[in-house]
């Protein structure tokens, strides 16, 4: 399997819009992911044994109320 094939398997679900399969940028590694969704959203994830691990610091703020 190449890199690339195993940093399509990172592809996760976009944590703030729920988007599934959202893939991993370029520059990602097999160590820290980067995606970028079509909402918006921006995130990392490390990577543990071949899965993204999203840190919950990593997750977006509440939008501002009012
Ligand atoms: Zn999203």
């Amino acid at each position: 399997m190449t890199t690339g094939q195993r940093l399509q398997a990172l592809a996760m679900t976009c944590p703030s819009c729920g988007q599934l399969l959202v893939p991993p940028l370029a520059g990602s590694t097999l160590t820290i992911a980067w995606y970028a969704c079509p909402c918006g959203n921006f995130w990392s994830a490390r990577v543990r044994d071949g899965r993204p691990v999203v840190p919950a610091l990593a997750l977006p703020p509440r939008p501002p109320s009012g």
